[in-house]
């Protein structure tokens, strides 16, 4: 198999064959040089709230969401918004290069009993564009729960300021199955002011949900 960035072959690392707790539940789609360039969040050294970088204690952004009466989803990324993670999204998800949708599938696992997985899902008009949801790609590995929909916006978030962001209105409605586990991990690509999960998870409210929700990203 190679490489689905640099499309070198993948070898075998000896160093990781002797650990055998350390060994992924998916094989890595990326060589050791590829990945390296990206940049790995210190989940030592995050804000509790949001899960941002270098921010031990309670940030701004989550200040504010406390303060306008939120529950903090408890966010967590796995890696920094950096140049070369830019580049993959824009790959990816701005060209819609498909094959590319399981290149983190060895580090995005998400374990723990009696929850669900919620991906965001896309909105049907960029479904349609691209032909794929961004979303699911990346955390196709996972059993997921396809609760929520979203109704097409005038302006994609891609294309708005932080201000712009912050005024968004609600879109998702929530599908929720007789039988739902005390708690929801939603499931999304890049937390930016966090509108899109805050909203998401009031969708989840309004459906009649009040176990805990909490949220996990590829990037923050
Ligand atoms: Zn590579
Ligand atoms: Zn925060």
């Amino acid at each position: 198999m190679n490489c689905l960035l640099c499309h070198q072959p993948l070898r075998d690392d000896p160093g990781l064959s002797g650990l055998l707790d350390a060994r992924p539940l998916r094989l890595a789609q990326l060589c050791r040089r590829c990945f390296a360039r990206f940049d790995q969040i210190d989940q030592q050294t995050v804000c509790p709230g949001c899960g941002r970088a270098d921010s031990p204690s309670l940030c701004q952004d989550c200040r504010r969401w406390k303060a306008q009466g939120e529950q903090l989803l408890n966010h967590r990324a796995w890696f920094r918004y950096t140049a070369p993670m830019k580049d993959f999204i824009q790959q990816y998800k701005g060209l819609g290069d498909y094959h590319l949708h399981g290149a983190f599938a060895d580090v995005l696992q998400v374990v723990g009993e009696n929850q669900a997985l919620v991906p965001i899902p896309s909105e049907r008009g960029h479904y349609a564009r691209r032909g794929f949801d961004p979303v699911l790609g990346l955390f196709g590995h996972l059993p997921l729960a396809l609760w929520l929909t979203k109704a097409d916006t005038p302006v994609p978030q891609a294309q708005k300021t932080r201000a712009e962001r912050l005024l968004t209105r609600q879109s998702f409605t929530a599908h929720l199955p007789a039988k739902v586990p005390p708690r929801i991990v939603l499931l999304d690509d890049l937390y930016t002011t966090g509108r899109t999960l805050y909203h998401a998870k009031a969708a989840l409210r309004a459906a009649g949900f009040e176990g805990e929700v909490i949220s996990r990203s590829l990037i923050r």
